[in-house]
């Protein structure tokens, strides 16, 4: 089954208006190179500018989270549907900083996803262990916990990516070994194949995250589970996202 690949970048809390739209505008220029999906996610804050430079590329444009929640009364959240009516057409969920810093449990990420779901947006869900886990000999475990509690049965190949971010890699510069990276995508395509089937498990991308950078790129965008990347700090310089997205095969 072949699997078009997605380099997605996540830019966190990152830039001002000039910022966005100068970043923006240089990887829709050179998105044409690349051999595979692009998806930048800037802040809410940018959605709009953002999507404006992307005008006319193949560049897709998301958020970096959502509320579960269609409209109501929550203070500085915005919903999957603003992000839809804003030009989003992904939303990542569940992101390990979210998880943290929010406290976000797989059942409210399990909510965000069905409602990136309702609102016709591709869920981008994010797994991923801790170092302390993975210590522990628990890495498996836990990335098949997070990914049953997380992913809605009803969740399709289509409007559905998952990331495998393990923290202890997040923003630090350390990676896994490209055989750790093989193994646990190959993990994580049995663990859906269980609960969502075969079809579904050999068409949904599964996605590494984790430091990835032009110079490691290769490697682990060669690896026969992962269909992509989700890029943090090297999404911010248009050339080294690019140039990332050169080396899918
Ligand atoms: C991320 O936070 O999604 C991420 C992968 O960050 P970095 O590439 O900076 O490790």
């Amino acid at each position: 089954m072949s699997r078009t690949m997605l380099i997605a970048g996540n830019w966190k809390m990152n830039g001002l208006t000039a910022d966005g739209k100068a970043l923006a505008a240089l990887v829709a220029a050179g998105s044409s190179e690349a051999g595979c999906d692009l998806l930048v996610c800037p802040p809410a804050t940018l959605i709009g500018t953002v999507g404006a430079a992307l005008a006319g590329s193949s560049v897709s444009l998301g958020a970096q989270d959502c509320h579960g929640a269609e409209s109501g009364a929550h203070t500085g959240d915005v919903s999957a549907e603003m992000l839809a009516d804003a030009g989003c057409g992904f939303v990542i969920v569940g992101h390990s900083e979210r998880r943290a810093d929010h406290g976000e449990s797989d059942e409210t990420v399990h909510a965000k996803a069905q409602a990136a779901h309702r609102a016709g947006l591709i869920a981008v869900i994010c797994v991923g262990e801790t170092e302390a886990e993975r210590d522990a000999g628990q890495a498996e475990a836990v990335v098949a916990g997070q990914i049953g509690g997380s992913l809605p049965q009803n969740a399709t190949a289509a409007n559905t990516v998952i990331a495998y971010e393990p923290v202890w890699a997040i923003g630090t510069g350390r990676t896994p070994t490209a055989e750790d990276v093989q193994a646990m995508h190959s993990h994580m395509r049995a663990t859906v194949a269980a609960s969502h089937g075969g079809d579904f498990a050999g068409q949904v991308r599964l996605l590494y995250g984790g430091s990835v950078k032009p110079g490691n790129a290769a490697e682990l965008m060669g690896l026969a589970d992962v269909d992509g990347a989700l890029v943090g700090g090297a999404s911010l310089v248009a050339e080294d996202f690019l140039a990332i997205a050169t080396h899918c095969p």
